[in-house]
């Protein structure tokens, strides 16, 4: 079984790694199961994830790029766009910045590939409005995370990126037998398409906004981001021995 799992508010609390994350990690490991983190943040994060915790391979940049580890353990990367929509990206990046010249892009943006981050929360409403807008007339997509507007060309979203793993990678695994969890609008795509997703109890800040919804909605201060990941899988474990 694998457990997907977006990162910021999921698998961490207040911006923290708490020990629930780890025991998360734990857990997983000793069921012989396998966590893949599934997140906005950058290729770069990715090789910090592989680099420092016992993971196989991680989908970053929002479904842009999966990062997995070969049989020698080394650290390999398949972007899941053409290299011309990487040109173009790079391209329109430059043009955002010279329209908008103090859009203030997310520091790890450096450190991507597939899309690029805006810190929206640096910049008053009105000019997340006029980027938003600059973006739309330029045909480029985006997505709010709720820490980036991430924007990228081409096809990316978390649930291909998902799909594009499970196919190539676990292909022995069926959709039904993985779980994800989520919190926020940048995880619809997972909510809207694949059948096992759980929004942890945060998600509530934002369920007015979102579409489509996962299937099931944790509650309460007990179900916080990793606390309720943690409680879910354990609920999951405990229902396949009984
Ligand atoms: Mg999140």
């Amino acid at each position: 079984m694998i457990f997907f799992s977006d990162f910021d508010g999921t698998l961490t609390l207040n911006g923290e790694l708490t020990r629930d994350f780890f025991e998360i990690i734990d857990f997983i490991k000793k069921q012989n199961n396998e966590l893949i983190i599934v997140s906005g943040r950058s290729l770069s994060w990715g090789h910090f994830f592989l680099t420092h915790f016992p993971l196989k391979a991680c989908i970053m940049e929002g479904g842009g790029v999966i990062l997995y580890k070969n049989s020698n353990g080394e650290i390999l990367q398949k972007p899941l766009i053409l290299q011309d929509e990487i040109e173009t990206l790079e391209k329109f990046t430059l043009n955002l910045q010279h329209h908008f010249p103090n859009i203030p892009l997310s520091a790890d943006s450096f450190g991507r590939l597939t899309d690029r981050a805006i810190e929206f929360h640096l910049m008053d409403q009105e000019w997340v409005k006029k980027s938003m807008d600059f973006m739309d007339q330029h045909k480029i997509r985006y997505s709010k995370s709720n820490v980036h507007i991430n924007f990228w060309v081409g096809e990316i979203s978390k649930y291909l990126g998902v799909k594009h793993f499970l196919h190539h990678f676990r292909p022995d695994l069926k959709q039904h037998d993985c779980w994800f969890f989520g919190d926020a609008p940048n995880d619809q795509s997972m909510f809207e398409l694949f059948h096992n997703s759980v929004g942890v109890s945060n998600i509530e800040h934002c369920l007015d906004k979102l579409i489509h919804k996962p299937r099931i909605i944790l509650k309460g201060e007990e179900n916080i981001g990793p606390k309720g990941v943690l409680n879910y899988i354990r609920q999951l474990n405990q229902n396949s021995v009984d």
